[in-house]
């Protein structure tokens, strides 16, 4: 029997496991141990059930609060454990943004795809952007390709920073008022740093293909149409939304995950301090002393702390992990009675550029984006800290840092000064944001040909391929095919 050891209980250690347990039940001579630091599995999936004093429950996502429906791993995953169920839409009847500019929240214009707009009026009328500012934007019609790609070159190839292509194509006020706070924001990143290529290649290749993002965006809004004609809703379908999550938060993906594994095969409570390799025997080392031993190691942790691990065991691959940097954050969800939130609900979220140097990022108004996050008469917010310019911030203690999002809804949407939230939660993510820097790609190839060269050896994690929930779990997948293969196994799926 070959045994994997799998470090990390997040989704990208769970999709590890999951796999090798699908292996194993599809008849593979193959186990799965998973050891994971805190006492719960999920990782950034962290969900409490906090009930309400006078009765009914908040559902408050932590880190994760929504998976892209777009993209199938999650509702592959939901089906293989029968949580499809579980699954819920965003309430799109509210769904809509709002931008700070000075002391004023102002409506994200109809129209605007990532940051490109694509109806005339609602850009016209707009207050966002000054009238410069808008003829600016126009100019992407017309402006000429940076250059013109040789065949079978990839964004890859060409990859460049958010800051300057927004810039080139589109102008610096459109960077500052939409593309940062919006494109940047998935990341918490730096513009001036984000790689493109690494998040969001489609622009790269809009540009070669249509000269323009606006035509670029203008297509794939026809394409999506041409779609929803083609194939419209049946009767009883539930309605297909952007952005989905769980009924019981978005560890509840976790938790069924860990089901399906088996719970004797996850430690938690268990961090790893040391690894080691001895002929083809993998040693894992544990913080209460003892050793797990196995013929496979998937890490899925964050870079920093995969590179820690990995320096005894390959100081080449630890470089390269090094090179990924990580910034922090924190969300701070709080609820609130209605009668002390006199503001209209119907939005998902505020989105604070970095040109107004707030102390936050982002609030999300949970209540209104989720249907059965809060109980009737409640308000659930959760206001997002971190980003480039706000990492002291983070210094602060949890009582601050509630002050300080407190003191933001107050200025930011009127909320009753003296209002006294029925709870307010920190939770904390040091390190938790993996940023994509400009060549990112190039290293996570080199990363993966040298972890290639290391029989027995996997990575997975946000910090490689892509930060979203699904990227996560495909990528601790593709960590155990790496390994089964190198065994000589080949799994049914991954042939279909
Ligand atoms: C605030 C926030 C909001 C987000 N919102 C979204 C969203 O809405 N949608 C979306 O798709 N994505 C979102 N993301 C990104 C997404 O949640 C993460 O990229 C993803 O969950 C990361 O999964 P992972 O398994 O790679 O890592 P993690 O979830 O970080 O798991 C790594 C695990 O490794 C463990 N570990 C580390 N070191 C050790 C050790 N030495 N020994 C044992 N265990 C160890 C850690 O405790 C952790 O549990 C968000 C992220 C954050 C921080």
């Amino acid at each position: 029997m070959k045994r994997v050891i799998i470090i990390g209980a997040g989704v990208a250690g769970l999709g590890a496991a999951f796999k090798v347990q699908r292996a194993a039940e599809a008849g593979a001579d193959v186990e799965c141990v998973v050891v994971e630091r805190d006492d719960r599995v999920g990782g950034k999936l962290a969900t409490h059930i906090i009930p309400d004093p006078e009765g009914g429950e908040y559902v408050v996502d932590g880190g994760s609060d929504a998976f892209v429906s777009g993209k199938p791993a999650i509702a592959r995953m939901a089906r293989l454990l029968g949580i499809t169920e579980a699954m819920r839409p965003a309430r799109d009847e509210n769904k809509k943004t709002l931008i700070v500019k000075g002391d004023r929240l102002i409506e994200m214009p109809d129209g605007i795809m990532m940051f490109a707009p694509t109806k005339l009026m609602p850009l016209v009328t707009t207050p966002l952007y000054s009238w410069p500012g808008k003829l600016r934007m126009g100019l992407d019609l017309v402006l000429p390709r940076k250059e013109r790609w040789a065949p079978g070159e990839t964004a890859q190839d060409h990859d460049e920073t958010l800051e300057s292509f927004v810039v080139r194509r589109m102008g610096r006020e459109c960077l500052d008022r939409v593309a940062e706070p919006l494109v940047g924001g998935v990341h918490a990143s730096e513009p001036t740093q984000m790689s493109l290529a690494a998040t969001f290649p489609n622009l790269l290749e809009m540009e070669q293909q249509f000269g323009s993002v606006v035509r670029g965006m203008l297509h794939q809004r026809k394409q999506a149409e041409a779609m929803k004609k083609t194939y419209p809703p049946k009767p009883g379908d539930a309605p297909k939304t952007f952005f989905n999550t769980f009924d019981r938060g978005m560890q509840q993906l976790a938790l069924a995950m860990a089901d399906a594994i088996g719970q004797e095969r996850i430690r938690t409570g268990a961090a790893v301090t040391g690894v080691a390799k001895t002929d083809g025997t993998w040693s894992v080392a544990l913080e209460t002393g003892e050793v797990l031993e196995g013929d496979a190691l998937i890490v899925a942790t964050e870079a920093w702390a995969a590179e820690k691990l990995l320096r005894d065991v390959d100081t080449g691959i630890a470089d390269l992990l090094a090179t990924i940097p990580c910034s922090s954050s924190a969300t701070v969800p709080m609820a609130f009675r209605a009668e002390d939130c006199p503001f209209d609900q119907r939005w998902f979220g505020i989105l604070a550029p970095l040109v107004e140097r707030r102390p936050i990022l982002a609030v999300t108004l949970s209540s209104s984006k989720w249907s059965d996050k809060a109980p009737e008469g409640r308000v659930l917010l959760r206001g997002f800290i971190g980003g480039p310019l706000n990492q002291h911030l983070l210094e602060a203690s949890d009582e601050e840092l509630i002050d300080t999002v407190h003191h933001e809804l107050v200025e930011l949407l009127g909320m009753r000064p003296d209002a006294e939230p029925i709870f307010a939660e920190v939770f904390r993510w040091n390190g938790g944001m993996p940023q994509y820097t400009l060549g990112h790609l190039d290293r996570v190839d080199e990363i993966e040909r040298q972890v290639g060269q290391v029989r027995g050896l996997g990575v997975a994690g946000g910090a490689y391929r892509g930060v979203g929930v699904p990227n996560c779990i495909e990528s601790g997948e593709r960590a155990v095919t790496k390994i089964l293969g190198e065994w000589g196994i080949d799994l049914e799926e991954d042939r279909s």
